[in-house]
């Protein structure tokens, strides 16, 4: 008995005229994907994914991976076999025995694509759940309130067999690429990956930046910066990730700026280095994780001082949500307990004990203008290591 590979896809279908486009750049990235797994042989028909030609021991690590693919909502194993009855009815027994040996309620679905095919889909459903009530004495059958459909569609290719509720929910949104690049600033914590998920989930490919305080910050808080980047790049499949040293400045704004406008200018030499680093990388915008009133530097008014320093839109998905929500975010996607190990950030170590609550632009702008900012950026970028980042 064979058994392959079958995915669904969302929202391109919605693409009109430039479906195909949005279809073959799913396909690279999934061949992309699976590059380091099996060899494997995909295509698309009929609005399905078909993986096929793998080695069969890798199967379930190939769901794994497809499962994390932006553009794919859906995965499943399936049996595949001739267009024949018999021959349906003898591979949905054989393949579906560990499913349907104990007691469950069931039913058939069954979908006639290729119409050549000598029963409709109604026919075809009765016929074979006819004969695995017979097969399986502890099933019954139940079509309003099964708990396990059996899928049985019949496409140009052959007859595929599954079991409806086995399939690996997949993570939706739009294929990497379709969406030019942006650029995440990265930190140690719980909001930016979460933040750098949602976006490269729209289709975005992403950089990221880390700013890095090193010897305050010591090199295991940067190795978990890299850790983070790395559960990342299972989504986006490689990740090019920008250290930029960061000591100076904090050490220049300590001593020549009021403490309790510290994290306010940091933040702003961030956001022009950033956006200076993403135009040399042709990135369209910023991601960061900021959410109104997490903290001080995330009121309002903070924000506009912040951003108003650079000329390039800044993402900030998670302005809306509540911590609780970005935390059961962090947990899905794998970057929580990652993002908790207690290594401090540039931004804990130089944090101010009273911290400007409704800054104005004006003050921050005459605070900030006894540094030679742009010499401090210039050496900061000079100094900047690129690591790239594979998932593991
Ligand atoms: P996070 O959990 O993402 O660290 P936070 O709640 O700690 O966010 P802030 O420290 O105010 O918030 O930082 C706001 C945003 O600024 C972060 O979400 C991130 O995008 C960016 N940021 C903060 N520190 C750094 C850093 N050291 N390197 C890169 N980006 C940073
Ligand atoms: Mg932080």
């Amino acid at each position: 008995m064979k058994e392959t590979i079958l995915a669904k896809y969302g929202e391109i279908i919605l693409k009109g005229g430039n479906r195909p486009r949005f279809e073959w750049m799913l396909i690279d990235n999934i061949k992309s994907a699976l590059k380091n797994v099996s060899k494997c042989r995909v295509t698309i028909r009929q609005a399905t994914i078909y993986v096929d030609g793998f080695d069969e021991d890798k199967i379930d690590l190939i769901v794994e991976r497809m499962s994390l693919i932006f553009g794919i909502t859906s995965v499943t194993k399936a049996a595949v076999c001739e267009k024949e009855l018999p021959v349906i009815f003898r591979t949905a027994k054989e393949y579906l025995k560990d499913d349907l040996s104990a007691p469950c309620r069931f039913k058939v679905e069954a979908k006639r694509a290729d119409k050549t095919f000598a029963m409709n889909s109604t026919e075809l459903s009765i016929a074979l759940g006819g004969e695995l009530d017979d097969a399986f004495p502890e099933i019954v059958c139940d079509v309003h309130n099964p708990e396990k459909t059996v899928k049985c569609e019949i496409r140009e290719n052959g007859a595929y067999i599954y079991i409806l509720q086995n399939r690996t929910e997949g993570q939706g949104g739009m294929p990497i690429g379709s969406g030019s690049k942006a650029t995440l600033l990265l930190s140690g914590g719980i909001d930016s990956p979460v933040a750098g998920h949602m976006i490269s989930k729209r289709g975005v490919t992403i950089d990221a930046v880390n700013f890095f305080s090193f010897p305050y910050t010591s090199d295991r808080a940067k190795e978990k910066v890299i850790e983070l980047a790395k559960i990342l790049a299972r989504y986006t499949s490689k990740l090019n990730l920008y250290i930029v040293p960061f000591t100076k400045i904090q050490l220049e704004i300590r001593d020549n700026c009021p403490e309790e406008y510290m994290t306010l200018i940091m933040r702003r030499f961030m956001m022009r280095i950033s956006e200076k680093l993403a135009r040399k990388n042709h990135s369209k915008a910023l991601i960061t994780g900021e959410s109104v009133g997490q903290v001080a530097s995330q009121t309002l008014a903070a924000l506009d001082v912040t951003n108003a320093v650079i000329d390039m839109p800044v993402l900030q998905p998670l302005i809306g949500m509540d911590k609780i929500e970005v935390i059961h975010r962090a947990e899905e996607i794998g970057t929580y307990d990652t993002s908790i190990l207690p290594y401090e950030d540039c931004c804990t170590v130089f944090t101010p004990k009273h911290p400007k609550v409704n800054p104005k632009r004006s003050d921050v702008e005459r605070v900030e203008s006894v540094l030679d900012t742009a010499a401090l950026e210039e050496e900061a970028l000079a100094g900047v290591e690129l690591i790239e980042v594979y998932p593991d």
